[in-house]
């Protein structure tokens, strides 16, 4: 008979000839392994867009290179939040699971998700405010872009020491960008007047 192993992810069963190994060295089902690749692919897309966000030089080149990459980072939490979609929508584990809010353990077929790709009962994925979550996973931009520009790059420092979320991370650095160029721009004016 066919030795089976257990899959590190979805934990069920396969066969010994059917499994594959994750970067980890971890024993995966065939369903597992690709869905691990293509998390890993839209992590490589991120990484190559960071790359060429980095082409850009210069004060115009600093906020250039913020957007950038944060269209990338959108882009990226995008792609992984469908994967985790695809990956809800298919045969799901045959033990029911708690539910991360209440605890409440949930049958299979009754299992939603929340947008970090927590478990859910049907109850609280109905309260669930899945704006609010994403702002409080994202946090403000807004907030990172007036802290970035009224203290420029103390302000970027200040996000980074405070581990604040990413989306005010990169609010501080455009606004930081943003507030380098008014400077620069007003410096030029001074400069011109005093002549
Ligand atoms: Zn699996
Ligand atoms: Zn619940």
């Amino acid at each position: 008979m066919a030795a089976t192993v257990s899959c590190a992810d979805c934990r069920t069963a396969i066969a010994q000839s059917q499994s594959f190994f994750g970067t980890d060295g971890s024993t995966l089902c065939a369903r597992c392994h690709a869905m691990r690749e293509a998390h890993a692919q839209v992590e490589r897309g991120r990484a190559a867009a960071y790359e060429e966000a980095a082409a850009y030089r210069g004060a115009v080149g600093l906020v250039v290179q913020a957007v950038k990459r944060g269209q990338a980072d959108d882009e990226a939490t995008r792609h992984h939040a469908d994967l985790a979609a695809i990956r809800a929508a298919g045969p799901r584990a045959a033990e029911p699971q708690p539910c991360h809010r209440c605890g409440v353990a949930v049958a299979p077929a009754d299992i939603h998700y929340a947008l970090d790709g927590q478990t859910l009962c049907r109850a609280c994925s109905i309260t669930y405010d899945a704006a609010a979550e994403r702002k409080k996973i994202e946090g403000n931009l807004w907030f990172g872009l007036a802290l970035g520009f009224s203290l420029s790059f103390v302000g970027v420092a200040v996000v980074h020491a405070l581990g604040r979320p990413p989306g005010e991370k990169r609010g501080a650095l455009v606004g930081a960008g943003v507030g380098a160029i008014f400077m620069l721009v007003a410096l030029r004016v001074v400069g011109a007047m005093a002549r």
